[in-house]
């Protein structure tokens, strides 16, 4: 019988990284401010910003420091409350309580996108906006911008999971006043760890720059090429020695890993999402399994599978688990798994714990698979058998209904 190859196994990091980690082990030159330019750093924060079309890139140690930067660098209030999805991972409302704020967390529906009736109902009150695209699956982001936009609001988007995702033809993170990616190794693009975060504003740059870690006047290495208008300048020189620096940079090492990956996002993107839209195809078959439809304006990039059960109880539910885990497929339903860091209720340091019933039907009945780009189209067939068979052993052959 054919298997399944392991699912929690990246693509191996392209050959060219070798060479690039050997310079700098021979030298030594692991510290992104050492060298007066060109550090590897610096060349991914313009590769980067250059890839997703926005003007200034960060990168850091991870998308939670990337977050809470730039919480930091709103210049928010003490306590201020920061509206976020109820379905996300537990680091998003950690970076919001991290930067002395408030989570806010709104409905998330069946379809694992914002409500956008409870989002409006909860604008009131709070200072900024975070969205989280979990699992890449992206809001209504027209309506999202428009409400923020009349109040406002500033938008920060946690694409940590988005890289190469689209709305309406403009890239995910780039959308909202900042964007935030993780290079943390389940994400397209894997360095163990890091993140980036990418605006076109100036002055959050700058203190997003300096908060990081770019003490006296190292953050002259960030300034662009091709930038004639000062503003950077102007805006380093504003917040000179006005900001703690937290120390969150990324190490040479990391650069030199994540640069030459860079190159090989559109191919993960393109195959990622070949895989995903061929098992949903087929998942569409089984009565007791509904992969939500994105909205019209996105253009995917996953990198995992996320389907719902139908009609099935918590004990069918498990059996299903247990079924496809059999089958080489292992599946985790978010709302019934012991502490999993994306059930809101397990966030148990949330300073205001909300009741979201929606959100938790969802993640009730929700499944996640990782479906990673590197399948073949055999594997893939393979892992939506697997899962149909699984329903069908718990929930009874299919020809059962309709005779
Ligand atoms: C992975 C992830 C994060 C955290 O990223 P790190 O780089 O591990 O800090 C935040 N939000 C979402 C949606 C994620 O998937």
């Amino acid at each position: 019988m054919a298997t399944l190859p392991n699912m929690h196994d990246a693509e191996p990091i392209p050959e060219e990284a070798r060479a690039e980690i050997d310079r700098l082990l021979q030298s030594g030159d692991l510290f992104r401010y050492t060298a007066p330019e060109d550090a590897p750093v610096t060349l991914l924060e313009r590769e980067f910003a250059e890839l997703l079309g926005s003007r200034y890139a960060l990168a850091v140690s991870s998308c939670s420091a990337a977050l809470f930067l730039s919480l930091k660098a709103l210049d928010l209030p003490r306590d201020a409350r920061v509206l976020i999805p109820g379905f996300t991972f537990a680091a998003v409302p950690s970076a919001v309580i991290h930067a002395d704020c408030v989570p806010v967390l709104c409905e998330v529906g069946m379809n694992y996108r914002i409500d956008m009736a409870d989002f409006e109902a909860k604008l009131d009150g709070v200072q900024a906006v975070l969205i989280s695209h979990m699992r890449g699956h992206t809001s209504d982001m027209d309506a999202i911008m428009a409400l923020c936009d009349a109040r406002g609001l500033p938008v920060i988007e946690d694409a940590a999971h988005s890289l190469g995702t689209r709305w309406a033809g403009r890239n995910i993170g780039t959308i909202g006043r900042i964007g935030c990616f993780s290079f943390q190794s389940y994400k397209l693009v894997n360095a163990g760890e890091g993140g980036v975060l990418i605006t076109d504003d100036p002055e959050i740059v700058a203190r997003a720059v300096i908060l990081s870690g770019a003490y006296e006047h190292t953050w002259k290495k960030h300034t662009q090429r091709g930038d004639n208008t000062g503003a950077l300048e102007a805006a380093f020189a504003r917040w000179q020695n006005k900001l703690p620096l937290y120390n969150l940079r990324m190490s040479n090492l990391s650069a030199a890993i994540i640069r030459p990956q860079l190159p090989h996002v559109a191919r993960r993107v393109r195959d990622g999402l070949r895989n995903h839209d061929f098992v949903a195809a087929r998942l569409a078959e089984s009565p007791w399994i509904d992969v939500p439809a994105k909205l019209p304006p996105e253009q995917r990039a996953p990198d995992s599978l996320q389907f719902n059960l139908v009609g099935m109880d918590r004990t069918e539910m498990a059996a299903f688990a247990d079924a496809a885990a059999a089958g080489g497929v292992k599946v985790q339903i978010f709302g019934l798994s012991t502490d999993n860091a994306r059930a809101y209720w397990n966030w148990e340091f949330l300073p205001e714990m909300p009741d979201l019933p929606a959100t938790r039907a969802m993640l009730e009945c929700a499944c996640d698979t990782r479906l990673p780009a590197r399948l073949t189209l055999e594997d893939c067939a393979l892992l939506a058998d697997v899962l149909v068979q699984a329903a069908e052993d718990v929930m009874g052959p299919l020809r059962a209904y309709g005779t």
